[in-house]
């Protein structure tokens, strides 16, 4: 009998696995593809605050964003590819919102080094267009090597590639597949839902991304009109598209690699003159996000008598909706989510499925 069954081996399932094995607790981890097949697969894996005015959403991602550069560096340092990080607008409504994240952010920026022999080792084009731009340039930022993290985390705990389509709850525990667990965390990323709950809405955003070969290189990670990573040896990740207009399971047509490449390297080169480029290796896959674009961490209600005193189904709980920051995000809030489970600490309420719940409840009871 396992203590808990994590279903999907994402960054999400992966991290959550990682610290409830590190508790002590017996953890099966399942995926119906194999660990780190999903939107984590296809990931650049930047990790970076995001740029924009106040709100709940940027507060959370500047908490995570220091709180995973600590925990990749201490944990998974050899995954870790740490450099500076310099974000250019790029237009005048990017311009405006980084004035009011410079204005409220607590993290320390740096002084942008704009001379041409600069130590970002960037060429007079980019210098002129961070000089015209608004800029912001912190000295902590990094990618991480989404693929080989998620294998690192999952290390010694027991990985089972199966499909899981139901949970059946009996004598206390749940049935997942082959085994039995006390537990369950559904961690299933933008595909379908095991247990449909009508309140979780979660919708699959499609990217791209590319690593290439240039012979230019740079010392900093750069996000302007792409983000680009630091590239000392010649390899540069460079990514993402966000392509709302194409899904998988939706279109006809198969997505075509050849234009997203085009796109890619032609918002590259918008911000430094890329030389002698080949690609290495496309990625594509589904980010999910939310709603209110916030993650969604925590016990699961059951809706199928709705009422304002919540049925929580048993010992069940979801990690999911991380958007574009899934990387930046999953050590914080899996630690939330653990933490709740080995020890019951209560996870920030704005992050939980009751906050869709109660929303769900509001509609039902509006008068047509
Ligand atoms: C192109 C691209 C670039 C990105 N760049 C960045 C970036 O720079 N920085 C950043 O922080 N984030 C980035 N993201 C976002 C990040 O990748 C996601 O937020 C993150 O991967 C979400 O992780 P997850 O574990 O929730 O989902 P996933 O990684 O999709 O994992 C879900 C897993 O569940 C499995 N699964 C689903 N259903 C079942 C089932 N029924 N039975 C068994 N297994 C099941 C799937 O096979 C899958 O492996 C990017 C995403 C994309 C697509």
């Amino acid at each position: 009998m396992y203590d808990v069954a994590v279903i999907g081996a994402g960054i999400n399932g992966c991290s959550v696995a990682y610290y409830l094995a590190q508790s002590g607790k017996k953890v099966a981890l399942f995926d119906k593809e194999g660990i780190a097949h999903g939107g984590s697969g296809a990931a650049g894996a930047f990790i970076s605050p995001k740029f924009s005015k106040a709100g709940e959403l940027k507060e959370l991602i500047e908490k995570s964003y220091l709180f995973s550069l600590d925990f990749y560096a201490k944990n998974f340092g050899q995954f870790l590819q740490q450099a500076p990080l310099l974000h250019i607008a790029k237009d005048e409504i990017d311009a405006k919102k980084l004035q009011a994240f410079k204005e409220n952010t607590g993290l320390k920026i740096a002084q942008t080094p704009l001379h041409a022999k600069c130590p970002l080792g960037i060429s007079n084009i980019l210098t002129c267009k961070a000089q015209e731009s608004e800029n912001v340039y912190l000295l902590n930022g990094g990618v991480v090597d989404a693929v080989g993290v998620c294998h690192a985390m999952a290390q010694g705990i027991d990985f089972f590639q199966e499909e899981i389509d139901s949970l059946l709850w009996e004598n206390d525990r749940y049935k997942v597949g082959s085994i039995n667990a006390k537990h369950v965390v559904l961690a299933c990323g933008a595909y379908e839902p095991i247990l449909k709950e009508p309140y979780i809405k979660l919708r699959g955003i499609w990217g791209h991304r590319i690593d290439i070969y240039t012979s230019t290189r740079t010392e900093a990670t750069m996000h302007h009109y792409v983000s680009l990573s630091k590239c000392s040896d010649g390899k540069m990740a460079v990514g993402a598209t966000h392509n709302v207009h194409y899904h998988p399971q939706k279109n006809s047509e198969p997505y075509d690699v050849s234009l997203g490449r085009e796109e890619l390297l032609q918002k590259a080169n918008m911000t430094i003159e890329l030389k002698n480029v080949k690609i290495l290796k496309d990625y594509t896959g589904l980010r999910s996000g939310s709603n209110d674009y916030l993650p969604i961490i925590g016990k699961m209600i059951n809706a199928s008598n709705p009422s304002s005193q919540p049925h929580f189904h048993p010992n069940l709980t979801m990690i999911n909706g991380s958007g574009g920051y899934g990387f930046v995000l999953a050590p914080y809030i899996a630690k939330q989510l653990c933490d709740f489970i080995v020890e019951g600490r209560e996870i920030e309420s704005f992050l939980t499925p009751l906050r869709f719940y109660k929303r769900y409840l509001k509609g039902l009871t509006k008068p047509q």
